[in-house]
């Protein structure tokens, strides 16, 4: 069910125990020049949508956390912080309604602390919430505007993809220096924006991805459904 799409009134029902929510999230930032500043939360969008029969979807929220991407023309962000607190408040409204299960579909990579910090926050609040990431779903390695990224936009929304601008950038994130991780802004080892090989993108092989990451994602809501509420939170303190 697509939350934004029905009444209260047809909500209600849906609302029971063992009910779950998903909560996609992305971002707004440069995908080199080949894909569309929205490539993070239109595939959350999409990967959300894949399971609708199976959870109450809620919109989805179009920036987070990028600000190593600034230097390219019109990537948005908020501060780690702001998405944390934004995102459990999300949470916090569908606790009030009494979902006590929620599984946030995340989209950019640059999320993933955040929203971890949120989900904890949930999980001592007696909500358990999940966090999937469809390329660790997927096995996908080549994650910034990759043939991963590039060819799921070819397959969710092609007319969107210039194939004639891409690229491949075999330099990777933040080399480790005798152990000393500098974070680098995405410029400062990619001139187009793009970490990977997008001429390997295919649409074929964006519904591959597509198809797999829906699949694991109505397996993780199964387990969700199926396992009781207080063997997915937190114990008790010892004394
Ligand atoms: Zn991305």
């Amino acid at each position: 069910m697509i939350l934004k799409e029905v009444s209260w009134l047809d909500i209600k029902p849906a609302i029971t125990e063992d009910a779950v929510a998903v909560i996609p999230v992305g971002s707004t930032e440069q995908h080199g020049p080949q894909n569309p500043l929205g490539t993070d939360h239109m595939i959350a969008e999409r990967l959300a949508a894949g399971v609708r029969e199976e959870a109450i979807i809620t919109p989805t929220v179009p920036v987070g956390y990028s600000e190593h991407h600034r230097q390219f023309p019109g990537t948005l962000w908020v501060s780690p912080h702001v998405l944390q607190e934004y995102v459990l408040g999300i949470c916090q409204s569908l606790q009030y309604h009494g979902i006590r299960k929620i599984l946030i579909v995340n989209g950019h990579g640059g999320n993933t602390f955040p929203l971890l910090r949120a989900a904890m926050k949930m999980r001592e609040q007696g909500v358990f919430v999940g966090l999937h990431e469809w390329w660790k779903a997927c096995k996908e390695e080549d994650a910034h505007a990759g043939s991963g990224e590039t060819s799921l936009n070819l397959f969710l929304y092609e007319h969107l993809v210039h194939m004639d601008r891409a690229k491949d950038n075999t330099a990777g994130w933040s080399p480790p220096l005798h152990g000393t991780i500098i974070w680098y802004d995405t410029i400062d080892f990619s001139d187009d924006g793009t970490v990977g090989s997008p001429t390997r993108a295919t649409r074929g092989k964006g519904e591959v991805l597509y198809r797999d990451a829906v699949n694991q994602l109505k397996q993780t809501i199964a387990y969700m459904k199926e396992t009781p509420l207080k063997d997915l939170l937190c114990k008790e303190r010892v004394m």
